[in-house]
């Protein structure tokens, strides 16, 4: 196995006068071997006393052969991560516009409150009466969520946005089942994020997609004639994953529940009517809200998330434990069905505990320091920078859909028709101008997708750097000038990497030799 594939050692043919050191080092930057290449079995971070003689008691289980961790000093442990670290791209860097993931500027405030230790140095096994600030805590935030979006109850314990979408059709199937009526389809639109399909799949319904319309939006038609007695529920995003509201909301609310089925929505996108809109108001069932997103958590690479679900007066009935109740000593858990009140049937639970609650501190703490007047702004704000880079981009690029747009702008690549250059060639030449690229190729419904998500935290003077670099890209990809994009990136710590062979040989283990 090759495990040099990609370093910057064996590139040095390509970059002329960025070529590497004879050791592969450049600017400061240490071309190092991996942890497990610097590793020796023989050396520990932490001095241990040798273990006692003991008789093995596994048996034939006993472990015959070292594991083959690497030993490594702490030196080289801390040099090895920050030197990772320093490869990587972050908000705490520059613009992020990865449209969809809403990667904004995390306040640094949120990270203070989470760290309190009453907050953080808790376990959920403690005694309620120890607890009962946190409790109070996610009281409150539950509160908060369902005044904004004008929902009657909350599920707080899913751990992410796709896990509040199972949530969300776990509930949906328990009421279902609960007045009898085992249905088995799931409409999902064709610009849906993947992990919608996937839900509805994963909970054991049959997926239909619903086509677009030429503007960007559900064809609505297609909608009711996809409905029937047999759909458990529509799964819509609003504002779509084009960046577009979905302006026949209502119709489509009546339309399912005409046929009986519930209305679900992917809250991911929140951020862009944030204080302007209720879903509760516009028919939605349940909605999942991404609370990294929209109330920021530094998030990526996974992970951490957090995914509430809110639910109608329909659902409330089915959510699963735990709950918060205000009782006569102070706040406390329902989490058994002993403790289950006439009237709520719910069907389990989603994970052990209560939900991530680093997250809903920062959350919280995101609210209140925003007020109801900031948190209207934020959304303000998103829509304000997405339409400024839709107005100020249109003429260099190709625009999906015709605007306004809410919180994203969505261009598809018939700018590059007739060029040498794909979508994929533009965003890695965007990384050697120093800009993280845009979503590419989603939604899938155009083709050669740039997804831009600017967020209200970038100033106007970021937005321009932004604008002159993409348009400047643009400009020298219809002038044929290709040097530009087909060895990028030449500047960044890898170059690009051989997308063919990591799906079709992917090297998912490390092995000795
Ligand atoms: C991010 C996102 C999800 C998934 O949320 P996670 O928190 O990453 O699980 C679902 N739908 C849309 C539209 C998203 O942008």
């Amino acid at each position: 196995m090759d495990r040099s594939q990609g370093r910057r050692t064996r590139d040095s043919a390509a970059a002329g006068p960025l070529q590497a050191t004879a050791a592969g080092n450049r600017a400061l930057d240490i071309e190092e071997p991996l942890i497990f290449e610097q590793g020796a079995e023989d050396r520990c971070g932490v001095d241990l006393p040798p273990p006692p003689d003991v008789a093995p008691r596994l048996g034939g289980l006993a472990r015959s052969e070292p594991i083959g961790l690497p030993g490594l000093s702490e030196p080289q442990v801390v040099r090895h991560y920050t030197r990772l670290s320093q490869k990587n791209y972050a908000i705490d860097l520059g613009l992020y516009p990865l449209g969809s993931c809403t990667m904004k500027h995390n306040p640094r405030l949120n990270e203070k409150l989470a760290r309190l230790p009453g907050f953080a140095d808790i376990h959920p096994l403690q005694p309620e009466a120890t607890v009962q600030g946190a409790l109070r805590l996610i009281d409150q935030l539950a509160h908060w969520l369902k005044v904004l979006t004008g929902m009657p109850a909350v599920a707080m314990s899913p751990a992410a946005g796709a896990h509040g979408e199972l949530c969300g059709l776990m509930t949906v199937r328990a009421a279902l089942e609960g007045r009898g009526d085992a249905r088995k389809r799931v409409l999902v639109p064709d610009s849906a994020h993947g992990t919608n399909p996937a839900t509805a799949a994963i909970c054991g319904y049959d997926v239909e997609a619903i086509p677009l319309n030429n503007r960007g939006r559900v064809d609505l038609a297609a909608l009711r004639s996809g409905l029937d007695g047999d759909v458990a529920a529509f799964m819509l995003t609003n504002p779509n994953t084009c960046g577009l509201f979905e302006d026949e909301i209502l119709e489509q609310a009546a339309a399912v529940h005409e046929a009986g089925a519930y209305f679900y929505c992917d809250g991911a996108n929140f951020n862009a009517i944030l204080g302007r809109v209720r879903p509760g108001d516009l028919g939605i069932d349940c909605m999942h809200i991404n609370l990294h997103k929209t109330f920021s958590t530094p998030h990526g690479g996974g992970g951490p998330g957090s995914g509430p679900v809110v639910l109608s007066e329909a659902l409330a009935p089915y959510a699963p434990r735990p709950w918060v109740v205000h009782g006569e000593d102070g706040f406390r858990l329902v989490e058994h069905d002993d403790d289950t009140a006439p009237g709520e049937n719910p069907y389990g639970r989603m994970k052990a505990f209560h939900g991530q609650m680093g997250m809903f501190v920062r959350a919280l703490s995101y609210m209140m320091s925003h007020g109801a007047d900031g948190l209207r702004q934020v959304a303000d704000d998103a829509v304000l920078n997405a339409n400024y880079l839709l107005a100020r981009l249109s003429g260099a690029l190709s625009l999906a859909f015709e605007g306004p747009c809410m919180h994203e702008v969505l261009f598809d690549d018939s700018f590059l028709a007739g060029t040498e250059v794909t979508t994929l060639d533009f965003a890695k030449a965007m990384i050697d101008r120093g800009f993280h690229p845009m979503t590419m190729y989603f939604p899938l419904v155009v083709h050669g997708a740039l997804l831009i998500e600017p967020t209200e935290t970038e100033s106007r003077d970021s937005l321009d750097q932004f604008v002159d670099v993409v348009t400047d890209l643009a400009d020298r990809a219809r002038a044929g000038d290709a040097s530009a994009f087909h060895d990028a990136p030449i500047h960044a710590p890898r170059r690009r990497l051989d997308e063919t062979a990591a799906a079709r040989k992917p090297v998912l283990r490390w092995t000795a030799g």
